[in-house]
């Protein structure tokens, strides 16, 4: 089938449940930070699959490993009869993630499989009630991930009725229009919330991504989440960290979290974890990992496929250097994204951590009104002249940059002349939007 009929099919045959569609394309290969298509047309791929291939794509040695393992031993079901490679890969994770406590170690298969063993494991664990999470936040599609998560992906769904929101403090978008103090704003906030709604005796745990990626790329004060740990120790609630996006070297540390000093209860990871292989784990304390014994289980966790790729892909991260790549390219596009926003009004603000970037797409910077047709645009734009780009944030009006943290220099310049073309174009009029929303049913 050529790319035509394969995204009729794709029409007719898939879940419309299943599908966040920027461009209308089908892919057949990919290669570090390229894409090709069905029509073998070429992309830089400025979205490593939502956060996934960190590594890049199609790395031989990773390739090696899943077959090597899978002609050893195929499959076993980690619940009854474990494989040495979840006990290996779990010795793993505990070295890289920070703790000075007794930890231990949950595999399943997605980011929101995870989030739902914090969410039915930290009121059992400790015997209370409530949660607390964060608007904007994405944790998952699961009912418990689903409840945690304060996105308007979620918005249709009734979920869980424990989880009290609170807002994220977000700079450039503060909840009470002041910026000022707004660490303090939001602990007063919390404050209010534990002496009316949300009793903080009766609150089990606090569940935070240290960026919120798919809200928009939204990074705290510096401050927050030490005030943060500070307030869940003073009335003993546990605090989780959800790396699934921004984990794994993407920052320029391993976890997006160690900027700030603290450390977490609980860490949740996904995506990355098995550099396109379904793998999560939550890496925390004992006593939360060991809440319900048998109590949160599928027959393929842990499998030793995904389980040796997790294995490969962490040594290939480290031997690589690709969390000191993601701190120097990260600055580089920074650097180039803020001279950008010098020439483009429309960009209202340029954001992030090592390579977890996002560029703010507003009517005017006076207003900072949302403008997610022109940030559509954009991604699709980028996509006609072979840049692949997508859009996340509350208002959708955020282009996301997450690229492979293996990208070099020249790439990096290649994505930002890319980038400046497509802005150039939009603000010329050389864009048919009628293409656009043709693509996207607009009416
Ligand atoms: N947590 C975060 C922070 C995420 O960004 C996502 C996915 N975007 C998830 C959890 C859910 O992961 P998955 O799609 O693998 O279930």
């Amino acid at each position: 089938m050529n790319q035509e009929e394969l995204l009729q099919k794709d029409k007719e045959l898939i879940s419309e449940g299943l599908k966040l569609r920027f461009h209308p394309i089908t892919v057949k290969e990919a290669k570090g930070c390229y894409i090709t298509d069905t029509n073998d047309q070429r992309y830089l791929d400025l979205t490593a699959g939502w956060a996934v291939a960190n590594v890049g794509y199609g790395r031989e040695s990773i390739a090696k490993v899943i077959h090597d393992q899978y002609v050893k031993l195929s499959f076993t079901t980690q619940l009854s009869a474990p494989s040495e490679t979840m006990i290996q890969l779990a010795d793993k994770l505990v070295e890289i993630v920070p703790g000075n406590f007794e930890k231990k170690v949950w595999f399943g298969h997605s980011g929101s499989d995870a989030n739902d063993l914090i969410s039915k494991f930290l009121p059992v664990s400790t015997g209370r009630n409530k949660m607390i999470s964060f608007i904007g936040s994405y944790h998952g599609q699961t009912m418990g991930a689903s409840s945690l998560s304060g996105h308007s992906a979620q918005a249709k769904f009734e979920g869980k009725g424990n989880v009290v929101k609170i807002p994220y403090p977000n700079v450039y978008r503060p909840f009470s229009g002041i910026s000022d103090n707004l660490t303090e704003q939001t602990m007063h906030f919390l404050e209010e919330v534990f002496a009316t709604i949300c009793p903080a005796e009766d609150t089990a745990g606090v569940i935070i991504e240290a960026i919120q990626s798919d809200g928009g790329i939204v990074l705290p004060p510096e401050q927050f989440l030490k005030e943060l740990r500070e307030i869940c120790d003073r009335h003993g609630i546990y605090l989780i960290v959800d790396e699934v996006k921004v984990g794994m070297g993407r920052t320029g540390k391993w976890f997006s979290f160690e900027h700030t000093g603290i450390i977490p209860d609980a860490v949740v990871l996904g995506k990355s974890l098995g550099a396109g292989l379904p793998i999560s784990a939550v890496v925390g304390r004992k006593e939360i990992l060991d809440t319900v014994a048998a109590g949160h289980m599928f027959t393929t966790s842990g499998n030793p496929i995904s389980t040796s790729a997790a294995i490969e892909n962490i040594r290939i991260i480290k031997e690589e250097n690709l969390i000191e790549n993601a701190d120097k390219q990260g600055n580089l596009f920074l650097t180039g994204l803020h001279k950008l926003k010098e020439k483009y009004e429309c960009i209202g603000d340029v954001r992030g951590k090592g390579l977890s970037i996002g560029v703010e797409i507003v009517t005017d910077r006076d207003s900072k009104k949302p403008d997610a047709i022109k940030t559509a645009a954009l991604c699709y734009h980028c996509y006609e002249i072979g840049l692949l780009i997508y859009n996340v944030g509350i208002y959708g009006n955020v282009l996301e940059i997450t690229p492979p943290l293996s990208i070099t220099t020249d790439e990096v310049n290649e994505a930002l002349s890319f980038l400046d073309q497509a802005f150039q174009d939009i603000e010329n009029g050389n864009f048919q939007l009628e293409k656009l929303k043709e693509y996207a049913g607009w009416g």
